[in-house]
């Protein structure tokens, strides 16, 4: 992984057998990025994904190996017991160009990724709602 302070934004190459989630956090934390949007594209040989099902307030996580293309990541870093917290949904391209997507949990880039973060001066934290069971984003 390498990465780059570009203005006011961030910008990250991961390179093979890194991870996403883990590695966004790992500069957020660093950069003192309390809030971020972020977007990414590039290709991963392994994922974790899940979907939220809102009546069982349960995730489903499945795994999926080979060669995906990532045609769009999307999501946001926010605060999560007072440290960097990621929600990122990604849709992912198969070889036969037919597209699949979710909650990304985990995944392992190959060969690359490039991924711009946009800090945002806010106070935006995560906390437990009963009604969703989801760790919703509140604002101070
Ligand atoms: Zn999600």
């Amino acid at each position: 992984m390498e990465y780059a302070r570009a203005g006011h934004g961030i910008i990250i190459r991961l390179d093979e057998d890194d991870e996403i989630a883990s590695s966004i956090l790992k500069v957020c934390k660093k950069e003192g990025v309390k809030a971020a949007s972020v977007s990414a594209i590039g290709a991963v040989k392994s994922v974790d994904l899940s979907h939220y099902d809102s009546v069982t307030k349960e995730y489903t996580t499945k795994n999926f190996e080979g060669m995906f293309e990532i045609t769009s990541l999307s999501g946001n870093v926010s605060r999560l017991d007072g440290e960097p917290a990621a929600h990122f949904h990604i849709t992912l391209g198969k070889t036969d160009l037919e597209v699949f997507g979710g909650h990304l949990v985990k995944g392992i880039v190959n060969p690359t990724c490039e991924i711009f973060i946009m800090p945002i001066e806010a106070d935006v934290s995560r906390v437990k709602d009963e009604k969703t069971g989801l760790s919703l984003l509140r604002f101070k």
